[in-house]
């Protein structure tokens, strides 16, 4: 291995010493695994810390935003546009994370599609004037990217 500084520290790297090539370069070891420490504090902190019933109800509230698209998109189209309901999980998340600021968990994925999923369901079925042949297992295919929504704005980072 040939001679090089470390990125972080600017120390000369001895040719046999250990070293990390990440992307801005090389780092020796001291600082590689300073860094990696801090990456793993900060990746802690968004997953701990989180106010649950705070998130509920600012999520609650987007889900419900979320919902009333959907019902004005069924009202003013006449169509029963599922994918529009992909806007509540998503804003739900988008109001929460206002709130409680960024966090993620498993426990949040939890919170956000056991908001979504039922409100999806309640919503389509008041609509529908509680016909429950409007379900068939093509809606299969919206609840799963409902749930792939709350999951992938939410899922924990590692
Ligand atoms: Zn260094």
């Amino acid at each position: 291995m040939t001679e090089a500084n470390c990125v972080q520290c600017q120390r000369l790297l001895h040719a046999d010493e250990a070293r990390h090539a990440v992307d801005a370069g090389l780092l020796c070891a001291n600082c590689y695994t300073a860094l990696r420490d801090e990456v793993e504090r900060q990746l802690g902190e968004i997953q701990s810390g989180i106010n649950y019933p705070l998130a509920f109800i600012a999520h609650g509230f987007g889900a419900g935003i979320g919902a009333a698209l959907y019902v004005a998109s069924i009202v003013l189209s006449g169509w029963d546009i599922a994918i529009v309901a992909i806007a509540m999980p998503w804003i739900g998340t988008k109001l929460h994370q206002k709130a409680i600021g960024f966090k993620r968990s498993t426990g949040l994925v939890i919170m956000a599609v056991g908001i979504s999923l039922p409100l999806f369901a309640v919503t389509r079925l008041l609509m529908w004037g509680g016909d429950m042949s409007m379900f068939d297992p093509l809606d299969l295919l919206w609840v799963g990217i409902i749930a792939y929504e709350a999951w992938r704005q939410n899922k924990p980072l590692r």
